[in-house]
């Protein structure tokens, strides 16, 4: 089986993870696809990150019609920092004979070599990104030619959209709507409990 793997705060879920999430279904012909929401992430403050239940209720919302995904609280129940390294050893345990492909936005891409076991990472799975700003793919391509364990990563040339959970809890915060930003399902939910006011 293909699978692919992708983590994140999700705080909220938006329409660029789910842009993201469909394009990498069709592209890389996953069988699976297992959306991991964090408990602490390592590179972020978490100050306003709402509790995990809400996270996955609204990632099970936004991917209830995509057949392939599932949500995983394997992070969650560990708790702690969410290391992506432990996630995937215990994923490895499970899957043991599957090509597993990990997600990531550029901004993660950048940033990778600082994650924990970066090496033993790309040792286990097939890291896979594209571009989140406008003529980003050049400069993804061009960081990949220079880190050589990095050389067997896929940069994909796909335009993302351009949105992000902080946006979107500015926005929520601030009064304005995030309807476009969303999908309908999510909006409400966020909505019914008062999540990012
Ligand atoms: P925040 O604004 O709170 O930092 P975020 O929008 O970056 O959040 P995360 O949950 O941290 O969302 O993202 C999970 C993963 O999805 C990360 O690898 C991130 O780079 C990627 N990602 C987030 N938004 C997009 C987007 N619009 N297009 C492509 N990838 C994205």
């Amino acid at each position: 089986m293909n699978i692919g793997i992708f983590g994140g705060a999700f705080n909220p879920v938006h329409n660029g993870h789910i842009a993201l999430a469909k394009h990498y279904i069709r592209s890389l012909d996953l069988d699976k696809l297992i959306l991991i929401p964090t408990a602490v992430p390592p590179h972020k403050s978490g100050d306003d990150l709402v509790d995990g239940a809400h996270r996955v209720a609204m990632l099970r919302l936004a991917t209830a019609d995509i057949d392939c995904c599932q949500v995983s609280t394997i992070e969650l129940e560990r708790k702690g920092k969410s290391y992506s390294y432990d996630t995937i050893c215990q994923l490895k345990k499970v899957y043991p004979t599957d090509k597993i492909f990990m997600i990531i936005g550029s901004d993660q891409y950048f940033y990778f070599q600082n994650w924990y076991r970066a090496d033993d990472i790309l040792d286990m799975v097939t890291v896979v990104t594209a571009a989140r700003e406008d003529n980003e793919y050049a400069d993804l391509i061009e960081y990949r030619a220079l880190q050589p364990n990095m050389k067997n990563s896929i940069v994909s040339n796909f335009d993302v959209l351009q949105v992000s959970s902080t946006q979107i809890r500015k926005r929520i915060a601030a009064g304005e709507s995030i309807e476009n930003l969303v999908p309908r399902s999510v909006n409400e939910y966020i909505k019914e409990h008062g999540l990012y006011v």
